[in-house]
C-alpha cells in the first residue's frame, strides 16, 4: 500500500483513532533504526568484509567473513542489551540540557521501572563520556579545583546507619578533608573549551598535578589560578607560565586579566547541578556526570558556532551513542573503577552493591 493511500485513509479517522495511530507509529520505530542498515565493519575484528545475514525483529543482521561472528549495529555498544529501544526516542530528548528529570518522572513518562530508567541513564552517559576528550594547545588556561562530598549514595552496609555517626561523618566533609573528592576544572580563554577531571580525595599534592597536566593534553599553555603553594611550585618546576591572584580577591588587582572567573562560574554551575538538581550523586557515577557536563558545555559552544537552529543536541546524542565503541566497557567497569578510586586514596569502606558485571568479574 502506498503512503499516499494511507494518508488519504487517515483523514477519515476519528480523533481518538488518530491519537492511537500516533502512539502506534511512535512505538514502531526507534531513532537508531537508520544506523542498523549502515554498518560498515565488524565490531570484533574491524574487518570490512561483512555481508547481510537476514533480519531479526526488524533489525538487519550481519556476518563477518573473516572472524565468522554474527552481529548487528547494537553489538558492543551501550544499546546491546536494551529492549524497548523505541522508548529511547523520548528518553534521549530529556538529555539535551542539564535539567534531566528524576528517575521517578522518567519511569512514569516511559512506563519503565526506576531501575531501568537508572540503567539507561548510566548507559547513555557512558556512551557520551569517551567523546569528551579535550586537549588545549597554545592558549591561556583558567585553572581551579573544587570539592564534592565523597558519596556512597544507594549502597548498603556502610556502617553508618547510626544517625549520630552519620552526622559526625558529614561534619568532617569540608575543604581539604579526605572524605571529599577533588575535581579539577580547566577552561580555555581562547577556545572556550572546558575540561573537568575527577582527581583524588583530600589535599591536592604535586603528584595529583603531575597526573593531570600531561603533555598530550596541555601543549604550550599558560595558566591563571589562585596562589596555591602546590600550584606555584608545580608550574615553576615544569616551566609553565603561571600568573596568580589571591584566592579571596578572585582577581589580581595589578593585572585585571589575571582571574579565573569563567572557570569559577562553570564550577558553580556544576556544583548546583550535582548537589541541588541531582541532590548529590554517588562518587561511583560522578565521572559520568562530569563528562556529561562537559558534553552539554561543548554542545552549547557548537550551537553558537553553527546556526543555533541547525545544531540539534538530540541528534548529536543519538549519533554519539550509535557510533560509540567504548561506553559499554566504561559502564561495565564502573564498580571496579569506583573501588579502585577509593583504594588509591586509602579508603576501604565502600559498602555493598549488587553490580551485575562486577559480580561476574569477581567470580571469574
Ligand atoms: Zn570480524
Amino acid at each position: 500500500m502506498s503512503l499516499r493511500i494511507i494518508k488519504k485513509g487517515i483523514k477519515h479517522l476519528s480523533i481518538s483513532d488518530k491519537k492511537e495511530l500516533i502512539d502506534y507509529i511512535k512505538s514502531s520505530y526507534s531513532v537508531f533504526d537508520e544506523y542498523s542498515i549502515n554498518v560498515k565493519a565488524c565490531p570484533e575484528c574491524h574487518s570490512d568484509y561483512i555481508v547481510k545475514n537476514g533480519t531479526r525483529k526488524g533489525i538487519q543482521k550481519y556476518i563477518c567473513k573473516d572472524c565468522k561472528k554474527n552481529f548487528n549495529y547494537k553489538t558492543n555498544t551501550v544499546l546491546s542489551k536494551v529492549q524497548k529501544l523505541n522508548k529511547w526516542n523520548e528518553f534521549v530528548d530529556d538529555f539535551t540540557s542539564l535539567n534531566i528529570p528524576s528517575l521517578k518522572a522518567m519511569s512514569k513518562k516511559l512506563c519503565i521501572s526506576e531501575q531501568t530508567a537508572f540503567n539507561w541513564r548510566q548507559k547513555l552517559l557512558s556512551a557520551i563520556a569517551p567523546k569528551t576528550n579535550i586537549t588545549f594547545t597554545e592558549e591561556a588556561i583558567e585553572f581551579d579545583e573544587t570539592w564534592l562530598r565523597l558519596s556512597r549514595k544507594g549502597r548498603r552496609n556502610m556502617g553508618i546507619e547510626d544517625p549520630a555517626v552519620y552526622r559526625a561523618w558529614r561534619k568532617k566533609q569540608v575543604g581539604d578533608s579526605p572524605y571529599n573528592v577533588k575535581v579539577f576544572f580547566s577552561s580555555g580563554r581562547k577556545s572556550k573549551k572546558l575540561d573537568v577531571h575527577q582527581s583524588h580525595t583530600g589535599r591536592t599534592s604535586r603528584k595529583d598535578m603531575e597526573n593531570y597536566f600531561i603533555k598530550d593534553k596541555f601543549k604550550d599553555i599558560s595558566v591563571f589560578s589562585d596562589a596555591h603553594v602546590t600550584y606555584k611550585s608545580f608550574f615553576k618546576a615544569n616551566n609553565i607560565e603561571h600568573q596568580t591572584f589571591i584566592g579571596k580577591n578572585h582577581i589580581s588587582f595589578l593585572n585585571k586579566e589575571v582571574h579565573n572567573q569563567t572557570a569559577n562560574s562553570l564550577i558553580r554551575g556544576f556544583k548546583y547541578f550535582v548537589n541541588e538538581h541531582m541532590r548529590g550523586v554517588s562518587t561511583k557515577y560522578l565521572e559520568h556526570y562530569i563528562k556529561w557536563y562537559q558534553f552539554i558545555h561543548e554542545s552549547k559552544l557548537q550551537m553558537h558556532k553553527k546556526d543555533e537552529l541547525k545544531f540539534n543536541v538530540t541528534d548529536e546524542i543519538c549519533d554519539t551513542i550509535a557510533k560509540d565503541k567504548f561506553g559499554i566497557e566504561l559502564y561495565r567497569q564502573s564498580e571496579l573503577s569506583f573501588i579502585r578510586f577509593l583504594k588509591n586514596n586509602g579508603r576501604t569502606n565502600h559498602g555493598d552493591c549488587k553490580h551485575h558485571y562486577y559480580a561476574n568479574k569477581m567470580a571469574a
